[in-house]
């Protein structure tokens, strides 16, 4: 995976394509929207974001990438009891395109409890093959 051959630029040719590798965007999330959006704990102590939280990041998410079908991965909600409580983010979470030919890649983090703002960093550009 270090640096482009030839088949790879010959792959980027019959993409559509854009560069947002390292692009840092944000969104917001009112009080309506975390009112579908419930903390669900587990037995283990961890909690995680449920309800409708991935439609609505996806939707949010169209705001700086219109482009990506957004496939949500994994989503990980700061512990109750967390003796961390003041260094660490409240939630973090990931999400790729479902696209095989796109190498998308998003994370979230969100820093305050319910905080309103979610910020989001992408790595890879969009590549999407015409026609599908
Ligand atoms: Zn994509």
């Amino acid at each position: 995976m270090f640096g482009e051959d030839d088949d790879d630029d010959a792959e980027m040719k019959r993409c559509f394509r854009v560069d947002i590798d390292g692009t840092r965007a944000k969104f917001k999330l009112t009080k309506e929207d975390w009112a579908r959006i419930p903390v669900k704990s587990f037995r283990s102590g961890g909690r995680s974001l449920s309800g409708h939280w991935s439609r609505i990041f996806a939707d949010k998410i169209k705001e700086s990438n219109p482009w990506c079908n957004v496939r949500f991965k994994n989503n990980y909600v700061r512990s109750a009891n967390s003796r961390k409580v003041h260094s660490s983010v409240f939630f973090r979470g990931g999400a790729e395109c479902k696209r095989p030919e796109c190498s998308v890649k998003m994370k979230f983090v969100i820093r305050e409890e319910y905080g309103n703002q979610v910020e989001v960093t992408y790595n890879g550009n969009v590549c999407h093959r015409a026609g599908e």
